[in-house]
């Protein structure tokens, strides 16, 4: 892999290996972008099947945080850190200690948060050592526990404007909705859905979260092979990447897609295809965003809910946004919401230059 070719062609800012001997930590940090803020993104940790694989997913992921914040209007930057190892049986809290001192010496320039592999715990023994770590257990003065509530809010709301602009009304009730997956995200999801009036017909492996929506949101049950299939006017994917694709495609009577699940369009392609057959497609990371907004208030110091909700409430705005530019520049909805994180970050590098000129201009006396 050329690294420096890699970095480049991506504009990436810093790439930091950490390796300590006595824990045997070895993790890398990517720093993707910081033009809004901060670089803010989880410490993950797994049993890659090589370093190349590693550095390829610490590289893709902390890109995609910068999308996803700057989409968001959030004033942070995307990063992400990986830590090589089995989870279940490589950690020890030394390894998170030596870990945190490595973050400490980028002076808050990388925030950390908890991620795949990683718990509320491991953050703890990281902020034993620095400052910039999000995602801490509530027992601790300004943890924020887990953030899926507000990013199932965050689904409801981006869901909503999407019906707005295909249906002619963001009022769900009455709608049939297919939901894929009854997890942390998709449980708070079904909850304003069934109170807004919506039908749900639900899907999961686990018989039990199946039988718990069920009962509580009066919904149909449906085998998870069949959700696809299955007649409604919105499909909610909110269990696993990929599955908009080749297969599922076809089999969609849905109007609109909108789920938290993270990467759900297999390929660009797919996300073309959706475009030109009339199913508006609500950006994954534009609407599972809450998550974010939800561990950035730890960063703010006391952590309130009720802030929280209320920026999380925007990304209704945010979904209108992506659609006027999708209607706008005639792209997908998956490019356009590329756009409108790519806009924001060149806007505020702009004005940062002309800031830049002004005080070189003030130094050398020449300003007015
Ligand atoms: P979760 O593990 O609580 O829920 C996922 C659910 O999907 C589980 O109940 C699981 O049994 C089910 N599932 C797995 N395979 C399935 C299949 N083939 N068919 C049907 N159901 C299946 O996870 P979560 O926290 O609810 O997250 C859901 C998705 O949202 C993930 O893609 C996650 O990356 C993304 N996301 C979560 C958050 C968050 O705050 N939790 C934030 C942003 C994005």
């Amino acid at each position: 892999m050329k690294i420096f070719d890699y970095l480049e062609s991506h504009d990436y800012e810093q790439l930091v290996l950490c390796q300590d001997n006595e824990s045997g930590l070895k993790a890398i940090i990517a720093i993707h972008d910081t033009t809004l803020g901060p670089a803010l993104g989880g410490t993950r940790m797994w049993t890659y099947a090589n370093e190349e694989d590693a550095m390829m997913d610490v590289l893709r992921l902390s890109r995609g945080m910068t999308y996803k914040a700057s989409a968001a209007g959030l004033d942070l930057g995307g990063g992400k850190s990986v830590i090589i190892g089995n989870y279940k049986t490589d950690k020890n809290p030394e390894m998170f200690r030596a870990f945190g001192r490595y973050i400490d010496r980028l002076n808050g320039k990388y925030i950390a948060a908890e991620d795949v592999g990683t718990t509320e715990t491991d953050m703890d023994y990281i902020r034993e050592e620095t400052e910039h770590v999000t995602g801490i257990t509530v027992s601790s003065s300004r943890g924020s526990g887990n953030p899926s509530p507000s990013t199932g809010y965050g689904v409801y709301r981006g869901m909503k404007a999407a019906a707005l602009e295909r249906f002619g009304t963001d009022d769900l009730a009455g709608k049939t909705i297919a939901v894929q997956g009854l997890g942390n995200v998709a449980y708070h999801l079904s909850k304003y859905l069934h109170k807004e009036g919506a039908h749900l017909i639900v899907t999961d492996i686990d018989k039990e979260r199946v039988k718990r929506a069920v009962d509580e949101f009066n919904a149909k049950a449906v085998d998870p092979k069949d959700i696809y299939s299955v007649s409604c006017d919105i499909f909610s994917p909110n269990a696993l990447g990929a599955v908009i694709n080749d297969e599922s495609i076809p089999q969609l009577k849905a109007k609109v897609i909108a789920g938290g699940a993270n990467n759900q369009l297999q390929t660009e392609k797919h996300g073309d295809i959706l475009h030109e057959s009339g199913i508006l497609y609500a950006p994954d990371y534009i609407i599972n965003a809450g998550g974010l907004m939800h561990v950035i208030e730890e960063l703010h110091g006391k952590f309130d809910l009720n802030s929280v909700l209320d920026n999380v409430k925007t990304i209704y705005n945010n979904m209108q946004k992506v659609v006027e530019i999708s209607k706008r520049d005639h792209i997908p909805t998956y490019l356009a919401a590329d756009r409108m994180a790519e806009e924001r970050i060149l806007s505020v590098k702009e004005s940062k230059k002309a800031e830049d000129k002004l005080l070189i201009a003030q130094k050398n006396g020449i300003a007015k």
